[in-house]
């Protein structure tokens, strides 16, 4: 009986002991986890700063020549541009060519552009969502270009190309759009525009305020996200805001979605997650195009 109540007691004994021995462990390497975690994320900090400042001296080092001194010197562009003209009314000329547009835009390099005369307010990257619709970016192209300037805006256009012929997925290629053109630039703002849209008024600004807006007045939007983010969305007056719509069919690939309603259902369940942190793509190429920069991408798996 005693030597089997040492051996129970033992036992239990043997197992606070391993129980303890857990806990130390488990203790030491949680805590030594965090103050690893906590002091690394200031450390990353100032490594990114210092790779930063790296690179900007870099460019300051080499770029000496009379150009770049005058950039920097340069004011900054008035808040109300001086060559704005107000509605306009849109000529698309049937045999108009992409050559044609780009001879009218010497001044956009790389589908980019930024004023001479002064430092633009802004740095504004246009996105549009594309597949199959080369007559509608063309004029879209003649159009905004010129529109652009006028308002004295820094500018990339992005052109989001969808590869392959599944589902269009407009909302996706945007979000890629804006992950792949801050590669390119730290863009202040970004323009989520349709290639069928053509701006008539160049009062029209294509800027960023305190909150998201909605440049399109009177066609029908996809707004309920930005409303979960309990953000307003400003419109502009009436007459400003007035597009002109290329016409066409409904494309190949871009049929209604049958399950539209249960999709709009469920976004107040999914958006914070469903978007930029779960976009998943193939970059197939990025082509700088004159007028354009062209992102071609894949999404090999159902929308
Ligand atoms: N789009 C495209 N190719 C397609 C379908 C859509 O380029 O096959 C792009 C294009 O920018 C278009 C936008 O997605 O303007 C919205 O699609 P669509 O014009 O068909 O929608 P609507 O608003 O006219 O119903
Ligand atoms: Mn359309």
């Amino acid at each position: 009986m005693g030597f089997h109540m040492t051996f129970y007691l033992s036992y239990k004994f043997r197992l606070l002991l391993l129980f303890t021995l857990c806990l130390t462990v488990v203790g030491w390497a949680t805590s030594n986890y965090f103050v690893g975690a906590i002091q690394e994320i200031p450390k990353a900090k100032v490594f990114i700063a210092n790779f930063n400042k790296a690179i900007v001296l870099g460019k300051k080092e080499t770029l000496t020549n009379e150009a770049s001194v005058k950039k920097a010197d340069l004011d900054n562009c008035p808040s109300t541009s001086p060559y704005l003209r107000g509605q306009d009314k849109l000529i698309f000329k049937p045999d108009l060519t992409l050559e044609e547009v780009q001879a009218e835009n010497p001044r956009v390099h790389r589908g980019r552009y930024h004023p001479e005369e002064c430092k633009a307010l802004q740095r504004v990257a246009i996105l549009i969502p594309h597949r199959n619709r080369e007559k509608h970016l063309m004029y879209l192209l003649e159009h905004l270009h010129p529109f652009l300037q006028r308002q004295q805006l820094e500018y990339g256009i992005y052109i989001i190309h969808q590869a392959g012929s599944k589902k269009f997925n407009r909302a996706k290629l945007l979000n890629v759009g804006y992950l792949e053109a801050l590669k390119d630039e730290n863009w202040d703002c970004f323009i989520f525009h349709d290639v069928d849209l053509v701006p008539e008024n160049d009062l029209n600004l294509y800027r960023c305020e305190d909150q998201p807006k909605h440049l399109v007045v009177g066609r029908n939007s996809t707004g309920y996200r930005v409303e979960l983010h309990r953000m307003k969305i400003i419109r502009p007056m009436p007459e400003v805001g007035k597009y002109t719509m290329i016409f066409h069919t409904r494309d190949l690939g871009n049929e209604v979605n049958i399950e539209r309603m249960k999709l709009l259902h469920q976004v107040s369940r999914v958006w914070r997650t469903d978007g930029l942190n779960s976009c998943i793509y193939k970059l197939v190429s990025v082509d700088y195009n004159p007028l354009y920069i062209n992102i071609t991408v894949d999404f090999w798996s159902a929308p």
